[in-house]
């Protein structure tokens, strides 16, 4: 049986729906910012905090658990520069109090969320997890801060681990029942399609000179279910024993830039954006490609899906 950390959020949700079809599935969410309705029926649902000792020492009594798959944590950039206390304390210090009590009761698998963010401002075309970790907000540093955790208690107390680096998340469940929905929504992608729907006024593309073809930033979009996919890769290979403690980029190894972004999306809806060009959005890095070499090679992953496949399926859950 596996626990789920934050399954009623946006990727945790993607995995559940396609672990549950394989094992046994607990979820844990507070619902601070995920949504009980994309939770699959098929999968327990606890409504508390992975902070809160009590609740994980009632989950880890009540359930056989084999392995810990977490995804519960604050993920707003801005956010975090304005609030450094909510992002240690929700990413970091509860992230601990989870990986302790799950010691305590002999579990020992653990899958972690983590971020292209904890690179910083990389100055490499493709980059590789061996690129330095110079993360440049309180939530890339949170994320780095539970990865060193990770790699010490891996060390210390036998924790098998993999952490997997997101590039950009997007895209949406091929049924259209789950897909991307954050408020105040900040990303790419809903924020093209919610202005393609009348839902907004027009999209602002946050700067036009930076060192790219087009002077707009470039990004690495990977399609949710190929997350979601490498997830479940991931839990499979730590469970044959087959991996020892790890981290994994997950990208396409592709990127698009804004413009480009927006215009697959006018392509694919045949409708036309009403673009307002702004200022750089603080804290963006030019370019952010990752190298996909190493997860292909120890785990056989590569990402199917490409960009048009994810405006299309998000199209699909926006409409719905
Ligand atoms: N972006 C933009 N306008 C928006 C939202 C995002 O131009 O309304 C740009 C943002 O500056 C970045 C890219 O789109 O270069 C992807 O941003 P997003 O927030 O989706 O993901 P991030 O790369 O920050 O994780």
């Amino acid at each position: 049986m596996i626990l789920v950390v934050g399954g009623a959020g946006y990727i945790g949700s993607h995995v559940v729906k396609e672990l549950v079809q394989q094992e046994e599935v607990v979820v844990l969410d507070n619902l601070s910012t995920g949504f009980i309705s994309l939770i699959d029926s098929k999968a327990h649902f606890i409504q508390g905090d992975m902070g809160d000792e009590s609740v994980l020492n009632n989950i880890f009594s009540n359930y056989d658990i084999d392995a810990v798959m977490h995804f519960a944590a604050n993920s707003l950039v801005g956010e975090s520069v304005q609030d450094p206390y909510k992002y240690y304390y929700n990413n970091v210090a509860s992230t601990l109090v989870l990986i302790k009590t799950m010691l305590k009761f002999g579990i020992n698998k653990f899958i972690f969320s983590s971020t292209a963010a904890t690179y910083g401002i990389p100055n490499v075309e493709l980059i590789s997890e061996e690129e330095p970790t110079n993360p440049i907000n309180p939530y890339g540093r949170s994320k780095l801060m539970v990865e060193d955790i990770l790699r010490d208690f891996s060390n210390a107390y036998n924790l098998n681990f993999v952490a997997l680096r997101y590039f950009n998340a997007a895209g949406a469940h091929k049924s259209g029942d789950i897909g991307e929905s954050h408020d105040p929504e900040t990303h790419l992608i809903p924020i093209i399609l919610q202005h393609l729907l009348g839902e907004r006024e027009n999209i602002s593309v946050f700067g036009t000179d930076y060192e790219t073809p087009d002077g707009t930033c470039i990004r690495d979009y990977v399609h949710v279910t190929d997350i979601a996919r490498a997830h479940i890769l991931s839990l499979k290979a730590l469970m044959r024993g087959e991996l020892k403690s790890t981290i994994f980029n997950l990208g396409n190894g592709k990127g698009y830039s804004v413009s480009e972004v927006i215009k697959a999306c006018e392509v694919i809806t045949g409708r036309d954006a009403k673009i307002v060009y702004a200022d750089r959005r603080s804290g963006d890095p030019a370019k952010l490609v990752a190298s996909p070499d190493k997860i292909k090679k120890e785990l056989g992953w590569v990402a199917d899906l490409d960009l048009t496949h994810i405006v299309r399926s998000a199209w699909d859950w926006h409409n719905k």
